[in-house]
């Protein structure tokens, strides 16, 4: 059985959710998006939702163990059980260790992690014509685009630093060109990382 759990990771505005969603086809495994599974409870209005609108409108991480416990219900679907592609999740190397003992306890780990790199400028000029489409709260305010951005730096891109560390492969792929030429990229590291 091949499990393969492969971690889409990159700043907010790289594109992850619209490559997430291609892999999703191609790989026949279940896109996971915790940012996507947030904002459905933002529109239904649960109690998670209510708890976490001002959380998510301010552009600053859920708690950890409220991100976890959603990602935990979801990777024990059926749906999930030959693996998932990740998208926005793990955010921090908190979220990154906890994922790592949950999928261990399961018998296997994330297979590779794809980093889409875009530059600062082009990724504000991305997230501002997103918030236009979208209407998402926190894509509009241009103070929350930068806090983003800030918080990626700061809080997620150290899980680049974990995942080597614990011998996972990590590619990186130019998130800049059409998402035809992204996703191209994307498929060729992916095969070119080991089974
Ligand atoms: P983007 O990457 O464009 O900022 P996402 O849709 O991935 O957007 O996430 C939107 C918001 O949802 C984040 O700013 C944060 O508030 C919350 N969120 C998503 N994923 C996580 C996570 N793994 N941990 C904590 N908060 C998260």
């Amino acid at each position: 059985m091949i499990r393969q759990t492969v971690l889409l990771f990159g700043p907010p505005g790289c594109g992850k959710g619209t490559q997430a969603k291609r892999l999703e086809k191609a790989m026949r495994s279940p896109h996971v998006s915790t940012g996507d599974m947030f904002r459905d409870h933002l529109s239904r209005r649960s109690e998670l939702g209510l708890k976490i609108e001002h959380i998510m409108k301010s552009g600053q991480l859920v708690p950890d163990a409220v991100t976890n416990e959603m990602v935990r219900d979801r990777l024990l679907r059926p749906d999930a059980a030959l693996g998932v592609i990740l998208d926005g999740y793990p955010r921090n190397v908190v979220q990154a260790r906890w994922l790592d003992l949950f999928l261990r306890s399961r018998g296997y780990g994330v297979k590779v992690v794809i980093v889409i790199d875009v530059p600062h400028g082009e990724l504000v000029e991305r997230i501002r014509g997103r918030a236009l489409k979208e209407n998402r709260a926190d894509d509009a305010d241009p103070a929350v685009i930068e806090h983003r951005l800030a918080t990626y730096t700061a809080q997620s891109e150290p899980c680049v630093g974990f995942y080597r560390g614990v011998g996972v492969p990590v590619q990186a792929v130019s998130g800049i060109g059409t998402p035809d030429d992204v996703e191209s990229r994307i498929k060729s590291a992916l095969s070119a990382s080991p089974a």
